[in-house]
């Protein structure tokens, strides 16, 4: 399969779309970012890297950080991480305070907002001071970038902004299912979302969960065969907020939106891709990334199913 063919001729076809849709307001570093732009990478287990359009520029990873907090509690924890949080859709947005009141503390699942703090907590207790510099350096080692970095402006602002989010972690630990102070899980949780990477970053990063949790590049493992597989399943059900079940349909493939526009999927066994365009549709989730990645996977072929 011409992998680089499908690539050129996605980007052609959703051309059309780009810009339409309206970008993240929620913080002015964000508002900023060009409607218009669009980049997709594919990272495959044999070490090929292919790219279409701006593939190379980095963009804050927001909500794709929680794969990787959930990957490193789950590393961390074990089993016992599911007494922390649970692994069921949320049908609700992903920074619910009701949902996370009825469930008296315990998230519905790793990938909302609720969730990403108690795996953040985790990571905050197994690593202490150094716990900020140790999720850049995973997502550094990940992506065989030691180049990335935080974007100090965007995490001072989901800091100050992020008012929905800091009441979850006060919630969580008024039902004492945080170990740490409900602030310091929060600021460590917003820089996550301010680490910045590229489409090809992301791509890279991810191919562990397309290799059964070992990194096919560097043989690192990152975790075990049977925790990946898990990981996948709560991206296919859980990893686009409410409309998590219209991904799976339209794509087949686990996957991760967030609000700067990115995408990322794994197709297990054969590569990890990242689709990226600022300009999100009325659900939150980036309108031509997933118009890409629903493309991508008719064009392909590829789907778990
Ligand atoms: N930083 C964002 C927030 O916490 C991330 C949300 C997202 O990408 N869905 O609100």
């Amino acid at each position: 399969m011409n992998l680089q063919l499908i690539l050129n001729e996605v980007a052609d076809e959703v051309r059309n779309s780009l810009g339409k849709g309206g970008v993240a307001n929620y913080i002015p570093a964000l508002a900023i970012a060009d409607p218009t732009k669009f980049a997709m990478a594919i990272a495959t287990v044999e070490g090929e890297i292919y790219g279409v359009g701006d593939y190379g520029e980095r963009f804050s990873i927001q909500s794709v950080s929680k794969i990787f907090a959930l990957t490193q509690a789950f590393g961390i924890l074990g089993s016992d991480l599911w007494r922390r949080v649970e692994r069921e859709n949320a049908g609700s947005e992903f920074n619910s305070l009701l949902l996370l009141e009825l469930g008296g503390g315990i998230p519905r699942n790793p990938l909302t907002n609720a969730g990403a703090l108690v795996t953040t907590d985790i990571i905050l207790t197994e690593k202490g001071k150094e716990a900020k510099a140790a999720v850049l350096e995973f997502l550094r080692e990940r992506s065989d970038n030691p180049a990335i970095g935080f974007n100090e402006e965007i995490a001072q602002l989901e800091i100050e902004h992020g008012h929905r989010t800091k009441a979850l972690a006060h919630l969580i630990a008024s039902f004492k299912n945080l170990e740490n102070h409900p602030q310091t899980v929060a600021m460590l949780y917003f820089y996550q979302c301010a680490m910045e990477a590229s489409c090809v970053d992301l791509a890279r990063s991810l191919l562990f969960l397309a290799n059964k949790g070992e990194c096919p590049v560097s043989k690192k493992r990152v975790i075990s065969a049977s925790q990946a597989k898990r990981i996948n399943s709560i991206l296919l059900t859980c990893g686009h907020y409410d409309v998590s079940g219209d991904f799976a349909f339209k794509v087949g493939l686990p996957g991760k939106s967030c609000v700067s526009g990115a995408i990322v999927v794994v197709v297990p066994g054969k590569m990890a891709i990242a689709a990226w365009s600022p300009a999100l549709n009325k659900d939150g989730v980036s309108l031509a990334a997933s118009e890409a990645l629903e493309i991508f996977a008719q064009k392909s072929g590829l789907s778990i199913f």
